[in-house]
C-alpha cells in the first residue's frame, strides 16, 4: 500500500462501521469511487454487480440524476429549515400527506428523522410517553425478535437481538428490552413441523412470556416483515398472524420495522401488505430517498397521536426533536423518488423479475452448499449448509459464509454474509438480464468455495 494513498489514509483515520477493526487495520477496505444503474466501481475500475443495493436501501440504483436534480433545486430554494416551535416547510408537509395517503389503514401522522436508528428510538419514546399518558404507567416492556436489527441508538440496539451490538456495550439498557426466538424454519423446526405448527409454536412462546412478565407490563413488540440484519429471512406461513393474535388479546401495540421492506422490496408496497399486518406504527427509510439523503418516517396512528395531543394539553410542548429531522433536502428528494417508483411502475417491475430471481436462486438447492433459500419480491437469503440432508451447519470457526462473501467479490458481486446465510437485495430496478448475471457470479464464488471445502 503506497504512503498518503487513499487506503493508508483510510486505515489512518477512518472508523469503519460494523466492521471487524483489527482486520481491517490489516487488509484496509474496498473503496467505492462511483456508480452506474446496478453497479459500482472501485478505486481499481472493477466493477461490482450491488446485489445488496449497498445496505439493503439504493432502490434506483446509483446514478438516478432527477434525484440529484431534485436535492439541487431545493438548495437553491431552502437548503435548510426545521419543525421545531410550530414551524415547518413545504416539503415536509407534501411528503406527510403523501405518506398517509399511502400509508398501511389509520396512519395518518408523520414524524420524520434522518434514520432508521431514530425512527425506532422516537417509537419507544412515543410508546412510553402514550402509556404515561393514558394511565397505564406500568406498561412499558418492549419485545424484539433474537436477531432482529432496529438500528444503533443506545434503545434501538438494545431492542435489537444481535449479539454484537451489546458484547461489551453493557446492552440491552434495561430489563424493558425482551427478546423471542428467531423464526427460521429450516433450522429450528422439529422433524415433521409443519411451518404453520411452527408459527403456532412461536406465537406460543410469545404468549408465554408476556404471561411470565405480566401483560400489564407489555407495551409493544417491533418485527421486520422480513428480517434484514438477522439474514433476509421471511416469515414462516401463518406467523404475523399467529402472533398478532396474541398481541390483539394482551392490548400490546406493533410497530412494524418496515426501513428494509417499505416502497416495494416485498413486491408490495409495504412488507405490513405481503404479510397482513396491522402496525400500530410503522418505520420506514432508506427506499424512502433511493437513500440519495438520509430521511427516516415514523408514521403513527390516529389513536397515539391522540395522546400527543393530550400530551401537548398536560406538558406544554412535545418534548423531542432532531435538527435535521425532517430535512427540506431529503424531504425533496423523497417526494421525487415517490414519484419515480410510480410514473416507472416500480412496484410493477418488481412483481415481474422476483420470479427470475427467487426462481434462480431456487435452481441453485441443487448446489451442495445451498441448504435452503427463502425469498420474496426482491429480498432473500441463501443459508449455507455443510450436510444439508441432516441439517448440519458448518463450524462457526470455518467462516464459510465468509469465504463465499469473499469469492463473491473476487468475482464481482457484493452480497452479504449473515453467518452462513447469504442476503441478497438488488436495487429494485434491476433487470432480469443483471439478475441472470448476479446468480452467475454467486455460482461461480459458490463453485470456487466448494473446491475449498469438500
Ligand atoms: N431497522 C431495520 C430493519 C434496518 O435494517 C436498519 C438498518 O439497516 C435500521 C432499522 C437502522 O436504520 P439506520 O441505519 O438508518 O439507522
Amino acid at each position: 500500500m503506497r504512503p498518503n494513498s487513499l487506503h493508508a489514509a483510510d486505515i489512518a483515520h477512518m472508523v469503519h462501521q460494523q466492521t471487524d477493526l483489527d482486520a481491517h487495520g490489516r487488509d484496509g477496505a474496498i473503496l467505492i469511487t462511483r456508480g452506474e444503474g446496478c453497479r459500482v466501481y472501485d478505486t481499481e475500475g472493477k466493477d461490482y454487480i450491488e446485489g445488496m443495493a449497498a445496505l439493503w436501501c439504493a432502490s434506483l440504483g446509483f446514478s438516478e440524476k432527477r434525484l440529484a436534480d431534485a436535492a439541487y433545486r431545493q438548495m437553491l430554494e431552502l437548503p435548510y429549515y426545521h419543525t421545531f416551535s410550530g414551524m415547518g416547510h413545504a416539503p415536509s408537509v407534501r411528503l406527510a400527506e403523501k405518506l398517509a395517503e399511502i400509508a398501511p389503514p389509520g396512519l395518518n401522522h408523520v414524524l420524520f428523522q434522518s434514520s432508521g436508528s431514530e425512527s425506532n428510538d422516537a417509537a419507544i419514546k412515543i410508546i412510553w410517553y402514550f402509556n404515561n399518558l393514558i394511565g397505564r404507567p406500568h406498561k412499558k416492556k418492549l419485545i424484539g425478535r433474537l436477531r432482529g436489527y432496529h438500528g444503533n441508538t443506545v434503545a434501538a440496539a438494545s431492542l435489537s437481538g444481535q449479539p454484537l451490538m451489546h458484547l461489551d456495550f453493557d446492552l440491552p439498557l434495561s430489563d424493558r428490552f425482551l427478546h423471542i426466538s428467531n423464526p427460521n424454519y429450516y433450522r429450528e423446526h422439529t422433524p415433521g413441523e409443519t411451518e404453520d405448527a411452527f408459527s403456532a409454536r412461536m406465537a406460543a412462546e410469545l404468549e408465554q412470556l408476556i404471561e411470565r412478565e405480566g401483560p400489564e407490563t407489555i407495551a409493544a413488540f417491533f418485527a421486520e416483515p422480513v428480517q434484514g440484519g438477522g439474514g433476509a429471512l421471511t416469515p414462516p406461513r401463518g406467523y404475523f398472524q399467529a402472533i398478532q393474535a396474541v398481541l390483539k388479546k394482551h392490548d400490546i401495540l406493533f410497530v412494524a420495522d418496515e426501513v428494509i421492506c417499505g416502497f416495494g422490496r416485498t413486491g408490495n408496497r409495504w412488507g405490513s401488505e405481503t404479510y397482513g399486518i396491522q402496525p400500530d406504527m410503522l418505520s420506514c427509510a432508506k427506499q424512502l430517498t433511493a437513500s440519495y439523503q438520509p430521511l427516516s418516517a415514523l408514521l403513527i396512528s390516529d389513536r397515539i397521536h391522540a395522546a400527543l395531543i393530550e400530551g401537548s394539553r398536560k406538558n406544554g410542548r412535545f418534548g423531542h426533536g432532531f435538527t435535521y429531522g425532517g430535512h427540506p433536502v431529503a424531504c425533496a428528494v423523497a417526494l421525487e423518488t415517490l414519484a419515480i417508483y410510480e410514473e416507472r411502475d416500480i412496484l410493477g417491475h418488481v412483481r415481474a423479475v422476483s420470479p427470475v430471481f427467487l426462481e434462480g436462486l431456487e435452481a441453485l438447492r441443487e448446489h451442495p452448499l445451498v441448504g435452503d433459500v427463502r425469498g420474496v419480491g426482491l429480498i432473500a437469503g441463501v443459508e449455507l449448509m455443510a450436510d444439508k440432508a441432516a441439517r448440519t451447519p458448518f463450524p462457526v470457526s470455518a467462516k464459510v459464509g465468509q469465504r463465499v462473501q469473499d469469492a463473491c467479490i473476487a468475482a464481482g458481486l457484493i452480497i452479504r454474509a449473515i453467518g452462513d446465510r447469504m442476503a441478497f437485495t438488488p436495487p429494485l430496478i434491476i433487470t432480469a438480464a443483471e439478475v441472470q448475471e448476479m446468480l452467475l457470479r454467486f455460482r461461480r464464488a459458490l463453485d470456487d468455495v466448494w473446491a475449498e471445502v469438500q
